[in-house]
């Protein structure tokens, strides 16, 4: 193991008794392939799944992986054909019995960090799927809370504003300028910073750079 592979893991082990303590389950996965196979052993066969925008659990094969067994109900509004299915979509996914996302960011402490436009990632990771499984890369984790906001504003969102080419100010010099803009993504910041005791959330980090 690497000096680097060994820090992402003390630093991966630190951060899952954080979140133990806040009533949330963590696992540490060293790569994105272990990852996938966690994810999939989570989830008993049978389940209904969704998913946001997430480009992590897209890049990382895990999304393909769960189309490829034929074991689960998938609500996946990346096949919808319309506006209006994927509105649908939206609305399926409060049903479900599991929702996948990354976080935008997580402190050291256990809190999740996630920015929204639409608000349909933040209000499923809030409330309805039965258990949200969050897949997050080690390059996510920050010092505390107020550097996890900081960098799910000024790294995240700017990245993905490009990504999406949205018409903000942040998409021309890459820097968030605290927009108002109707095309901002960052209309809504969710914070978890505890749990019931019911194993609604669970967080996978791994041991790579995944996301943005
Ligand atoms: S400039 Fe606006 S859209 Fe861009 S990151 Fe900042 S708040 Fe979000």
């Amino acid at each position: 193991m690497t000096p680097i592979e060994q820090r992402n893991e003390l630093l991966a082990n630190k951060v899952i008794k954080s979140l133990n303590t806040r009533h949330i389950e963590g696992y540490f996965c060293a790569t994105s392939a272990d990852a996938v196979k966690k994810v999939l052993g989570l989830i008993p066969q049978g389940s209904s799944i969704s998913w946001g925008g997430s480009m992590t659990i897209r890049d990382m094969g895990l999304t393909d992986a769960l189309h490829k067994t034929d074991a689960y109900k998938i609500y996946d509004r990346d096949q919808a054909q319309s506006p209006e299915e994927v509105q649908a979509t939206y609305r399926q996914t409060f049903g479900a019995d599991f929702y996948i996302s990354s976080a935008n960011a997580m402190s050291e402490q256990g809190d999740i960090v996630n920015i929204d436009g639409n608000g349909n990632r933040v209000a499923a990771i809030a409330w309805g799927p039965k258990k949200v499984i969050f897949v997050v890369g080690i390059n996510k984790i920050a010092k505390d809370l107020d550097a996890a906001i900081k960098r799910a504003r000024g790294t995240a969102a700017p990245i993905n504003t490009v990504r999406l080419n949205r018409e903000t100010p942040c998409t021309l010099d890459g820097v968030c300028h605290d927009c108002h803009s109707p095309n901002s993504i960052c209309n809504q910041i969710h914070i978890i910073r505890n749990s019931y005791d019911n194993g609604r959330f669970c967080v996978v980090i791994v041991g790579e750079e995944l996301g943005y």
